[in-house]
């Protein structure tokens, strides 16, 4: 019998990067690695708004997986993970083959949820899988382009990523010769922007809302969507050209599918260590992973410093050793930028806003993609 376990990593999310970069410095003993990832080019959301504004290009803010999978000698499979079988320690891809595997790792994000509100499949454009959202991206700017007709744009969604998004987006249309004919709208169930950040914060992005024109819909919770309509609970109808769809984050339905312990929403539920408090050779971070003993909004930050732990857990889950707890800082410096190469900052109660807050942001955001782009020989 073979002593060599085989490691399958799915998704290339912000945490399996850090793994795959760690194992390719110091390969785990007796490991046979691989990932599987349904692209390439790995997105790093956080500067997604910085490439809708025309600040960064698609390589300054994509991770070849393929090359970084290479450097840890990792075999790399494109393709989507579709379906497990705890039990056969098997897992299903798109084309149908399984993988086998001994110790498994999920990190494959979220996306949000159309699946609650009919029509929001068929008639709005998530921001999530975050390929699909530029290739439609760049048919809405040739569909602008290409006629001289007013258009309405409206983002469901009055979160960070719904904000951001909506302000990259009006900013970067607004450079271009059809500016006046393009109005801009946020739509929202909460009764203000960001409701989950500290009042200031939320008072700066309502007058950044006022001061660039963007109309603000509070207290609207969209409950069916149509072509170019969205119904509110409130006995709103509202009519727009584009529909963007940036709500709360859902999760994949196969880790449900399987027999995972998971939350009340489908987000694996782990331990401390990062395994499924189901099944102990398998590991889940990121916004796909649910820590119900300490809850953190599903952010990127998150899965950023849970990569070196999950690391650090792997290699010794592989070599037999018991693991390390994780817990996910409870404090965090949240950067929102506004499209035009500023951003707010905040840290708990703590904030600062202006150009350089933006120059920061970009700084480590750069140094993100470089660490996982620039590998050491
Ligand atoms: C517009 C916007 C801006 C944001 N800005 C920020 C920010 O500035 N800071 C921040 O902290 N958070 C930000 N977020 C939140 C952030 O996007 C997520 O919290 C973060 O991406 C989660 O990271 P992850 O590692 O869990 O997964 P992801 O980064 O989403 O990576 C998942 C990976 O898995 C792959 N994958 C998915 N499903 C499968 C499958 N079935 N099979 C194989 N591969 C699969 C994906 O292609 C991807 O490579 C933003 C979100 C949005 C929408």
């Amino acid at each position: 019998m073979s002593c060599v376990k085989h490691l399958v990593l799915i998704g290339g999310g912000h945490s399996h990067v850090a793994v795959l970069r760690a194992f390719g410095m110091a390969p785990p003993p007796a490991t046979q690695l691989t990932l599987i990832c349904n692209v390439v080019h790995t997105p790093y959301s956080g500067m997604l708004p910085g490439l809708i504004a025309g600040h960064y290009r698609f390589e300054d803010t994509h991770i070849d997986l393929a090359a970084l999978a290479g450097f840890a000698s990792s075999a790399f499979v494109n393709d989507t993970v579709v379906g497990l079988d705890p039990d056969a320690k098997q897992v299903y891809r798109a084309d149908g083959m399984p993988i086998a595997y001994d110790v498994l790792s999920i990190n494959i994000g979220s996306a949000p949820n159309t699946n609650d509100v009919p029509g929001a499949a068929e008639h709005t454009i998530p921001v999530k899988p975050i390929s699909q959202f530029l290739s439609y991206w760049k048919a809405l700017q040739a569909r602008i382009a290409g006629n001289d007709k007013s258009c309405q744009i409206a983002v469901v969604g009055g979160g960070a990523g719904g904000v951001e998004l909506l302000l990259a987006l009006q900013y970067r249309l607004s450079q271009g010769p059809h500016a006046q004919r393009l109005s801009f709208h946020l739509v929202t169930e909460e009764a203000e922007l960001l409701s989950t950040y500290p009042p200031s914060i939320r008072e700066t992005f309502h007058q950044t809302f006022t001061s660039r024109g963007i109309t603000l819909h509070t207290n609207h919770r969209v409950h069916q969507v149509e072509a170019n309509r969205v119904h509110c609970k409130n006995g709103a109808v509202l009519k727009f050209d584009e529909i963007l769809w940036v709500t709360a984050a859902g999760a994949a339905s196969w880790p449900t599918e399987a027999g995972l312990a998971v939350d009340d929403r489908g987000f694996i539920s782990i331990g401390e260590a990062m395994q499924s408090l189901s099944h102990q050779d398998i590991f889940a971070v990121g916004d796909i992973a649910s820590l119900e003993a300490h809850p953190r909004p599903k952010s990127g930050v998150f899965a950023v410093k849970q990569g070196p732990a999950l690391a650090e857990n792997l290699r010794r889950h592989l070599m037999g050793e018991p693991p390390v707890p994780h817990i996910p800082q409870s404090k965090y410096l949240s950067l929102i930028s506004t499209g035009d190469r500023y951003a707010i900052a905040s840290y708990g109660h703590w904030s600062m806003q202006g150009k350089l807050m933006w120059h920061l942001k970009d700084w480590i955001d750069r140094r993100f993609i470089a660490t996982y782009t620039v590998l050491p020989d």
